[in-house]
């Protein structure tokens, strides 16, 4: 038996949709709401804000963790991390001339802890497991939450179980192996790894840490949001496009943008948010377009990011809200144009992307060419995950 904190912890959880159920107390594990919603935290802004500063930033650690006050780390905890966040923000000037854009930038998540934006989001939820006593923690995954999760949870002692399809391309089976975990390929795609690691989970008492059915992977995505504010002085650019599967990072970002309105940090207009999804596998891309509010499972799902191939998403509701509230779009792109993406990045910019990366840049093509993003826009392309992990894709060109 451990000892429970004396205190509540300084946030608490409350169900993303308003159901009417909790507040819950984050002193315990939660994962969705009783009516089938994720939970999110919530702080105390003018609380936070009283004791918090933008200057006091100057001098802060530079990793995700310089936001500590508004990440779930609780008096006396650990945080478990690497190393991540605080990525370069990279000026694009030559795709940026090419496209007619004066002021293109690419935030690079390949610089993170396994060379993917999914470590903020385990930094995030092992810490906060780790506080809560977890012995073991479970993940269905494409790949890179698998990594993420394996290296993280070797770092806080705990043990790792990773569930991923079969097809999964080799380094990222090699990479959870690297860091101890216990890897499980399945016959399927991610939602039947997350049906499979649920069925033995429950069985064997793991702690969960599928996307936005935990709550806090998300709080550690939403730093992408903080930092591109940040970096560019205290303002938001006028698009951010985002390859979306899961859509954790979406969501993160516009919590972002109303934690930083909070406390008062930002203003003026929020970023327009762009999901990008694979022409293969498009169930938010296909909801957005229909004018509606959850999105149904896609059927046959294919492409080669597989980031992407998420057929149904938990937080469905909550990326199609964050869409429409910022005055966003949602676009597909094939996976020919992603690779190409991968390779214009590579070889105008020097900057080594996944091809989730590449399918961003492929998008913001056709949304200049549709007249939907404008020569003076301001864009920042989220470049999610590094090259490494696919250079097969690039060998096959
Ligand atoms: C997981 C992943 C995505 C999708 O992110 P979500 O937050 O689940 O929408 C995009 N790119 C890469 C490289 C990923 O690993």
């Amino acid at each position: 038996m451990t000892v429970g904190p004396t205190m509540p912890p300084r946030f608490h959880l409350e169900c993303s949709v308003s159901c009417g159920a909790g507040p819950f107390d984050a002193g315990h594990p939660h994962h969705l709401c009783h009516c089938g919603r994720p939970l999110l935290a919530r702080y105390d802004w003018a609380r936070i804000g009283a004791g918090w500063s933008r200057e006091s930033l100057r001098d802060a650690v530079p990793s995700m963790w310089r936001y500590a006050p508004a990440l779930p780390l609780d008096d006396g905890d650990r945080a478990v991390t690497l190393g991540e966040g605080w990525t370069p923000l990279v000026p694009a000037p030559a795709l940026g001339a090419e496209l007619g854009l004066e002021r293109l930038l690419v935030k690079d998540e390949a610089a993170n802890p396994t060379n993917s934006f999914k470590a903020r989001g385990m930094s995030a939820a092992v810490t906060r497991a780790h506080a809560l006593g977890a012995a073991t923690l479970a993940v269905p995954s494409a790949g890179n939450a698998a990594c993420a999760l394996a290296a993280y949870a070797a770092n806080a002692g705990i043990e790792a179980q990773v569930f991923m399809p079969r097809d999964v391309k080799t380094p990222f089976i090699r990479e959870c192996r690297l860091h101890g975990a216990a890897v499980t390929l399945v016959d399927g795609l991610i939602t039947d790894a997350g049906r499979i690691a649920a069925d033995q989970g429950r069985r064997s008492g793991w702690y969960d840490v599928s996307t936005l059915k935990e709550p806090y992977r998300v709080e550690g995505k939403k730093t992408m949001g903080y930092e591109i504010a940040e970096q560019l002085g205290w303002r938001w650019p006028n698009w951010i496009v985002y390859p979306t599967g899961g859509g954790t990072g979406i969501v993160g970002i516009w919590k972002a943008c109303e934690e930083l309105e909070a406390l008062g940090w930002v203003k003026g207009p929020r970023p327009r948010l762009v999901t990008v999804q694979a022409a293969g596998c498009a169930p938010m891309v296909r909801a957005f377009d229909a004018g509606a509010d959850t999105a149904d499972p896609w059927e046959g799902a294919a492409t080669v990011a597989d980031g992407l191939r998420v057929p149904a998403a938990v937080g469905d509701v909550l990326v199609l809200r964050a869409l429409r509230g910022s005055g966003g779009t949602a676009v597909t792109v094939s996976d020919d144009d992603m690779v190409r993406g991968m390779h214009d990045l590579g070889r105008r910019e020097g900057i080594g992307a996944a091809p989730e990366g590449g399918a961003t840049l492929a998008a913001l093509r056709q949304l200049v060419r549709d007249a939907v993003i404008a020569p003076d826009d301001e864009v920042v392309l989220l470049n999610t995950g590094g090259a490494l992990k696919y250079l097969d894709l690039v060998e096959e060109r």
